[in-house]
């Protein structure tokens, strides 16, 4: 890690202490249905949706035995078919090869139905505290911007801010790039001029340098 980059880290957790989850579960099961909604769906509306959810199935053994149609009425709100057949799907195989306890490890997370790396690594951080981080659209951009990673997808980003970051911060600084994300540096627009680490931003100082700033960003 360098100076720079050390003391973006600094201003970052500094800006956003109290940086956390804004999904609402309160076990490994909940958070993994909770993260698989999550997915082009805003938290918001997540939170709004799984209530109902938890409260009618509210285990791995619940959610097994129903089929897909009878989950999809709670969660459309929150997107595509395909999210209840894979939530239905994850749980049944979590009964069949996991003893109905939701796995703890990257290889057995990544090897149910619609669960990717970044779903994997939520659940590893929130569910069970491991350190991870978790690349989602915000954690890449703004990263990528700051120069904290400089990478074209979403692996080396994960793969490069594991090397920068100290490990006991990893599952913090995933929260920190995402409110960030969320509150300054947007995908369109990012509010550069009142940005506490402009001085430091890779992407804000290159495009100062040049003679015309280009409209959009590349992130
Ligand atoms: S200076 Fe602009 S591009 Fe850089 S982190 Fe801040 S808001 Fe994002």
């Amino acid at each position: 890690m360098n100076d720079t980059q050390q003391a973006i880290l600094r201003i970052l957790a500094e800006t956003y202490p109290d940086a956390k989850p804004e999904l609402n579960f309160s076990n490994p099961y909940e958070t993994l249905v909770a993260v698989m909604l999550s997915a082009q769906c805003m938290d918001k509306q997540v939170n709004k949706v799984t209530p109902a959810v938890f409260r009618d199935f509210p285990d791995v053994a619940s959610m097994a035995a129903i089929d897909a149609d009878t989950l999809y009425p709670y969660v459309k709100s929150c997107g595509f078919k395909s999210k209840s057949q894979n939530i239905v799907s994850a749980c049944r195989m979590i009964m069949d090869k996991f003893g109905g306890r939701v796995p703890d490890t990257m290889e057995a997370l990544t090897s149910l139905p619609g669960v990717g790396r970044k779903t994997a690594n939520v659940v590893l951080s929130t569910a069970f505290g491991r350190p991870a981080i978790a690349v989602d659209t915000h954690v890449f951009r703004v990263s990528n911007r700051l120069g904290l990673a400089d990478a074209d997808n979403v692996l080396d980003t994960e793969m490069q801010l594991r090397r920068v970051i100290p490990e006991r911060d990893w599952s913090a600084a995933h929260h920190w790039l995402i409110f960030h994300g969320r509150r300054v540096c947007a995908a369109r627009n990012p509010k550069c001029g009142g940005c506490p680490l402009n001085g430091l931003c890779k992407d804000y100082n290159t495009r100062k340098e040049m003679p015309h700033e280009p409209d959009a960003l590349s992130l």
